[in-house]
């Protein structure tokens, strides 16, 4: 069982990357040519790697005022039904070159708010994407949907369903009246409670529930109470993301009354005692913001060393190639990352010419590779075999990591971490805060804003 050590959060809970890629989404750049992305197309051909596709729909009937996603407000529909029309112009753009027998394993639906999208346009992109890719019929890949709670009902559930999807991903945060007035976003609990019970009457496989800590007005016995109203309706995995309040850079966060937010030593005797809460509940603490319940199939593959990291998050579906469709979307082939434009009007603008809607992007050397491989498997496996390693990329590991390895020996003297002969690993202690601990293999941190990342808890 995990000490949730109040003096740990302190001390390593500061900004910190979220490693849904390496190198991360700051440190991309480069001007990525028409050869390098046929080169990364051919190569996951080659071996049929499968795929996981990602759609972003950036649009939201209202603002929350603790948003720092990249969205556009608007109650006018006419944007969504244009924006479709460019979607469905990327997806066929995008499939150009792609083998089609490669099989999609997973699919994720995210933006702002997807279901901003009526049933029939959800269709329609889903048709889209069935025509141009080998969508799994059986029900058995991980096919995922974010979802604003007042936006649908029973019978949108069930049609969305039916459209394919197997996994909700539900938009909470907190369920105190009070701390959803204060952040515009008002879902009382019977919504909340029904949308968990109609997901799963749907067929839904996993209903995820997204939280965050730190909000106005929230405190330690607020988000207690919260917690003890949602966790008798067994979400199966539970994200709690820590909130980051930048209003310099997130211009709606200005809405937020600073002198109701927790002070930094509430938040932090917050967020230990939700986590302990959530353990005792029966719920594994996965890594970062994420748990789920012992039996559910990332606390699984967690243990069998099946977990894998991309931009999706934790994931069961390590070996694909990501591409994803869509305003700010990223897609990741192998050695290289492309980011999409951010807005839609530039975005649509190459759309018009005929181009892929990249704005910047990453090329892997190999120095990369090695350390992406290390860092995504610590992450997921809390434990690293540095010999397997060695074989795999040929390096000597004491030798290639030697200023990483004195950091861990550091992290070793204060319980985070052991450091054995041809073994490293994270403990329990170090779990909390994991993602602080792989920086020592990252050798792009340095160089990277810390106001870019949001804390680690
Ligand atoms: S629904 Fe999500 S993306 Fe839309 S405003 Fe709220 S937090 Fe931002």
């Amino acid at each position: 069982m995990l000490d949730w050590n109040e003096s740990i959060i302190r001390r390593y809970g500061g900004p910190g990357p979220r490693y849904t890629s390496y190198p991360t989404a700051p440190n991309f750049r480069d001007s990525i040519s028409a050869n390098d992305i046929a080169a990364a197309i051919d190569a996951g051909n080659a071996n049929r790697r499968p795929l996981s596709l990602y759609t972003h729909v950036p649009f939201c009937d209202t603002v929350c005022f603790y948003c720092a996603c990249n969205r556009i407000i608007t109650a006018n529909k006419a944007r969504g039904a244009a924006y479709l029309d460019d979607l469905e112009r990327e997806i066929s753009l995008r499939a150009e070159g792609i083998d089609p027998a490669r099989t999609v394993e997973q699919l994720h639906f995210g933006g702002g708010t997807p279901t901003f999208f009526d049933d029939s346009q959800l269709a329609r992109v889903m048709g889209s994407l069935g025509r141009h890719f080998s969508l799994r019929t059986d029900d058995g890949g991980d096919y995922a949907i974010e979802i604003d709670p007042r936006t649908v009902d029973r019978e949108r559930l069930m049609t969305i369903r039916g459209l394919g999807f197997n996994r909700v991903s539900l938009g909470v945060q907190d369920l105190n009246p009070l701390v959803q007035k204060a952040v515009n976003r008002v879902q009382p609990f019977e919504m909340i409670r029904d949308t968990v019970a109609w997901s799963r009457e749907a067929g839904f496989h996993s209903i995820n529930v997204d939280l965050i800590c730190g909000l106005p007005l929230q405190s330690e016995s607020t988000l207690m109470h919260s917690l003890d109203r949602l966790l008798p309706l067994r979400p199966d995995r539970i994200s709690m993301y820590s909130y980051a309040h930048l209003p310099g850079r997130f211009k709606v966060q200005r809405q937020i009354d600073e002198s109701t937010l927790p002070s930094p030593a509430e938040k932090v005797r917050m967020i230990s005692r939700a986590g302990t809460l959530l353990q005792d509940s029966g719920y594994r603490f996965i890594g970062m913001d994420h748990f789920a319940l012992e039996d559910d199939a990332m606390a699984q593959a967690q243990r069998s060393g099946q977990l894998h990291r991309n931009f999706q998050g934790y994931t069961l579906h390590g070996d694909t190639d990501l591409v994803g469709f869509g305003v700010s979307a990223i897609s990741d082939l192998g050695r290289l990352y492309l980011q999409n434009e951010k807005r839609v009007e530039p975005w649509k603008a190459l759309l018009d010419a005929g181009r892929l809607p990249i704005s910047r992007g990453y090329r892997l050397d190999p120095d990369d590779e090695v350390r992406r491989d290390v860092i995504m498997r610590l992450l997921c496996d809390l434990e690293l075999d540095t010999g397997a390693v060695e074989t795999r990329w040929n390096i000597a590991f004491d030798d290639y990591f030697r200023e990483a390895l004195e950091a861990w020996r550091r992290f070793s003297d204060e319980g985070l971490t052991e450091c054995g002969p041809g073994r490293l690993s994270i403990t329990d202690q170090g779990r909390l805060v994991s993602r602080a601990l792989v920086q020592a293999f990252d050798a792009h941190v340095g160089a990277t804003r810390q106001e870019q990342f949001s804390r680690v808890l």
